[in-house]
């Protein structure tokens, strides 16, 4: 099996923009090219990025990179990270949909309670989204203790948020909390790291966003059916495979592995470390983009 840094740049690209044109089909073009580089694992990433700072050899196009972050779910150590313009605005896209399928539209009201700086996923990113859906932003940063909930709550009862999105650490804290308007709906940003809360039963108030900021902020997320998380498809291409690398039919739980489809810092076949099915089925909600469903 190949590694991604043994073929030029260029059969790469030409490969990622043949992946991208049938992304919907297991049998799309490029798919039995891919299936021949090996699983690139987070450890793998990790070795990569620390031998050739700062971020790896795996960018293709020579766009300047503008945002820098830290990606810890998936690999053993954080890891830094880093989009061009292209990606950003990319990810405000895939970010307002993500947020749109959780009930919050152009004029909707929300706040996020995620950390700043360089913690990804985080509140620069949802900020560009809700730039993208013409939504009101309000970042009050984690809301895991009772002083942060109050000086939050004081903001909440003028403003009255109708959507609050937190990491599983904020949810976790206001689930149990009382002293502020609950909002419509929560959406909660999950990384690989949150193996158990992305297989759990849904909650109906609660919209599972699915992210590894390697691959790609909004790899994934729930509709109001909460049936299965619909997938960025035109971002990334998902594989279920078994512990080989070989595919799994759909409906199938095995290794979810993620390709970047566009984004500069290719990632070809990341091991997310999680089982995971995928089903093509049209959803209830009438969206038909393919589901992953997280298995424990
Ligand atoms: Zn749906």
């Amino acid at each position: 099996m190949l590694a991604a840094r043994d073929k030029d740049a260029e059969a790469l690209a030409a490969l990622l923009d043949r992946l991208a044109g049938a992304p919907q089909s297991r049998y799309g073009a490029g798919r039995r090219e891919l299936a021949e580089y090996a699983p690139l694992s987070g450890a793998e990433l990790a070795d990569e990025v620390e031998a050739h700072p700062p971020f790896g050899r795996f960018q293709l196009h020579p766009e300047p990179l503008i945002r820098a972050g830290l990606a810890s779910a998936a690999v053993p150590r954080p890891t830094p990270i880093a989009w061009t313009r292209a990606d950003l605005d990319a990810e405000a896209q895939l970010g307002a949909r993500a947020l749109r399928r959780a009930g919050l539209t152009a004029r909707g009201r929300s706040s996020d309670c995620l950390e700043g700086g360089l913690v990804t996923p985080g509140t620069l990113a949802i900020t560009d989204a809700l730039d993208a859906l013409d939504a009101l932003a309000l970042p009050v940063g984690p809301v895991t203790t009772a002083p942060a909930l109050q000086r939050a709550a004081e903001v909440w009862e003028i403003v009255r948020p109708d959507t609050l999105i937190v990491d599983a650490a904020s949810l976790a804290f206001l689930s149990g909390a009382d002293a502020y308007p609950h909002p419509r709906a929560f959406a909660v940003l999950l990384t690989p790291a949150n193996a158990a809360l992305l297989a759990a039963p849904p909650r109906a108030e609660v919209y599972r966003i699915f992210s590894v900021p390697q691959a790609c902020t909004f790899v994934a997320g729930e509709c109001a059916a909460h049936d299965g998380f619909h997938l960025a498809d035109d971002a990334v291409l998902a594989e279920i495979v078994d512990d080989a690398g070989a595919p799994f039919r759909d409906c199938t739980a095995g290794r979810l592995l993620l390709t970047t489809l566009a984004r500069s810092l290719t990632l070809l076949r990341f091991d997310t470390g999680l089982r995971a099915a995928l089903d093509r089925s049209r959803c209830r909600c009438g969206e038909t983009r393919a589901r992953i469903r997280f298995a424990a």
